[in-house]
């Protein structure tokens, strides 16, 4: 018969498996066992949907050592494959961990790294060929009478015949390499080794894991065991292995709900984000057991968007087990757990701040613009959960803080939180229209994130006190003026309505400020849309600058820059003209917008000096 060949993204997979170099080889026993418990799950699952309920004490796993041969098997009585899926699951690269590793590896190889990311995923049924250079898989679907073997060499293809097979189920027979300088292949033909291994890599796996006929593993899984039979070590050991994450996580958060509905859960708050995170392909959502069987690898509902970075395992027995994904969505008992979970990771999270600041702020830097977006999505529904989960860079801490720490801070008289949205803190630091903020000693807060100001304006307050952005007109601070600068401003009405003129359309007004102590000259605005909103709607593509914020120039009546002004005006409208130019490119400097035209601001410097 003649052999078929690998699809060319497989082909290259295998390649890699074939020539690997990876010092952890031994990885391929826990692939192949976590396969065999997927298959498992599937034949529960399916007899139970099915009306049919499969002995739970037949089922297992087993590994047979032939040194003579020099042959593993892998067994299970699981689901089995048809020769069609031996062809299709085998032939073609698999989906999930497969794939995403391939995809990780061309970007490792693209920037010349090596290939030491083979830990960090489940790389699959082909990671069998880092160990062995001939496979066999005989396989018997359930239901089915006859069975099927698969068999590959490696990169030259592979072949399907019709096999013989008494019981339901898959075997895979690896054929060992031989050992070289350095590769001990033989290793994994002696028992202690492979019972080693699974100790280390499938403790947990629900089924038994048997050599010969004891069973190795401990069968009882992570999250149906307390704190006294699990630590917090134990489950993090879990969660590296389960969702290839080389990191240990910030939190470990354990449930043990009794009530309305009954379950547990483990979850996790990664440290860091999966390399796909950001992208299409990422799919969120906690791995569904009813009553320790698997239903759905990733219930998407039953965590709400802003927590979508938690992983982890809920299992419970009040959730019927041969339910539908379609009923799944509404299951009544699902929305209970979904709610309650939500409120546990905040609550965690919350903890997690006051009780270890340091990991709470490495995970806010991974997952704080989360939190921002499920506020922004949600349109302000998700207030109470996540606006005490916010931290911004505080003037007075010179360091993240929560707003209710800075709310504890704020002195008596203060009446407004006070914050600044701007590119980089040191330019906020210095921003003019701030100066009575930071003359009275209020603490601001310094936003650098793109979303940062839409946030504030979603939340509006916190608790009794309002946000209020450093660019508004009243800062609720008294100001000594009393009504001075009104007068000013009407006495001065026709030189701020010449200067307006001669800076030809790019403000709306030239006013006098009240606000400016020792600055001459600051950039603001009037309307709803800020100068941050016009930088943050012009970085989107195709967006042609429609958003545009209405620019003011505010002057210093105190400042001997206006008194130079006012002379200019008086004795020569050239100047004067000049001046405001000149004036408005220092607003723009100081305000952090982008001089469009950096000749005219130098031209006009050299005209004014000579
Ligand atoms: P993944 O497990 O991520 O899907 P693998 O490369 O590990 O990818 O496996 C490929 C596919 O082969 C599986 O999705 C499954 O359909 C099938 N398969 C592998 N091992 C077994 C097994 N022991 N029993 C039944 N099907 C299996
Ligand atoms: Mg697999």
């Amino acid at each position: 018969m003649a052999k078929k060949q690998f699809k060319a993204e497989s082909k290259r997979l295998l390649g890699l498996m074939i020539n690997s170099i990876y010092t952890h080889k031994e990885i391929f026993l826990r692939e192949l066992i976590s396969n065999s418990s997927d298959a498992i799950d599937k034949l529960c699952y399916l007899s139970l949907a099915e009306g049919k309920s499969v002995d739970r004490s037949e089922l297992y796993i087993r590994i047979l050592l032939d040194e003579e041969n020099r042959t593993l098997t892998v067994s299970d009585n699981g689901i089995g494959m048809s020769a069609e899926e031996l062809e299709n699951n085998l032939g073609v690269i698999a989906k999930s961990g497969s794939l995403a590793f391939r995809e990780e590896m061309d970007k490792s190889a693209a920037e010349g790294g090596d290939i030491d990311i083979i830990g960090q995923f489940g790389v699959g049924f082909y990671s069998a060929f880092m160990v062995a250079d001939r496979v066999r898989v005989i396989s018997r679907k359930y239901g089915e009478e006859s069975a099927n073997v698969w068999e590959s060499s490696g990169a030259d293809g592979y072949t399907v015949k019709p096999a013989e097979k008494e019981e339901r189920g898959t075997d895979i027979v690896l054929y060992l390499k031989p050992d070289a300088e350095g590769e001990d292949y033989g290793a994994f033909l002696t028992e202690w080794k492979i019972k080693d291994l699974i100790k280390k890599y499938s403790d947990y796996v629900r089924y038994p894991i048997k050599l010969g006929e004891e069973t190795v593993n401990s069968m009882v899984p992570i999250w149906q065991r307390g704190k006294a039979e699990a630590s917090d070590e134990e489950c993090i050991k879990f969660y590296r292995e389960k969702f290839y994450d080389q990191t240990d996580p910030v939190r470990v958060i354990r449930v043990n709900a009794e009530g309305t509905v009954s379950y547990r859960a483990l979850l996790f708050v990664p440290a860091k984000a999966p390399y796909d995170y950001y992208s299409r392909d990422y799919r969120a959502g906690l791995q569904l057991y009813a009553s320790g069987v698997m239903i759905m690898d990733k219930c998407e509902d039953l965590l709400p968007e802003c927590f979508r970075f938690v992983r982890g395992v809920v299992d419970s027995p009040d959730l019927s087990l041969n339910i539908s994904r379609e009923m799944l969505q509404h299951d009544r008992q699902l929305k209970v757990i979904a709610s309650s979970l939500e409120k546990r990771i905040k609550n965690e999270l919350a903890k997690l701040m006051t009780e270890d600041a340091d990991k709470y702020a490495e995970f806010y830097k991974t997952f704080g613009l989360q939190l921002k977006y499920g506020l922004l999505n949600g349109f302000g529904a998700n207030r109470e959960l996540l606006q005490d989960l916010l931290m911004f860079y505080s003037s007075a801490k010179e360091k993240p803080v929560s707003l209710s720490e800075y709310t504890a801070d704020m002195p008596e008289d203060q009446k407004y939180i006070y914050y600044a949205c701007g590119e980089s803190i040191a330019r906020l630091s210095s921003l003019p229209q701030a100066e009575p903020v930071r003359e009275k000693g209020y603490a601001i807060l310094y936003l650098t994130d793109e979303v940062d100001e839409f946030v504030m304006n979603m939340l509006g307050s916190y608790g009794e006190k309002e946000l209020r952005n450093v660019n508004a007109d009243d800062l609720g601070i008294e100001d000594a003026g009393d009504g001075r600068t009104e007068e000013l401003e009407k006495a001065n009405e026709e030189m701020l309505g010449f200067l307006k003129d001669s800076l030809d359309g790019s403000v709306a007004a030239v006013k006098l400020s009240k606000k400016l102590k020792t600055y001459p000259v600051y950039l603001g605005v009037q309307g709803d849309i800020t100068l941050e909103m016009e930088k943050y709607f012009s970085s989107l593509p195709g967006s042609e600058n429609k958003v545009k914020a209405e620019r003011v120039l505010e002057l210093n009546p105190s400042h001997p820059v206006f008194e130079a002004l006012v002379r200019a005006y008086a004795s020569d409208k050239d100047k004067a003209a000049k001046y405001a130019r000149l004036l408005y490119f220092q607003a723009m400097l100081y305000a952090g917008v982008e001089i469009s035209d950096p000749s005219a601001y130098a031209q006009l410097i050299c005209e004014l000096m000579t």
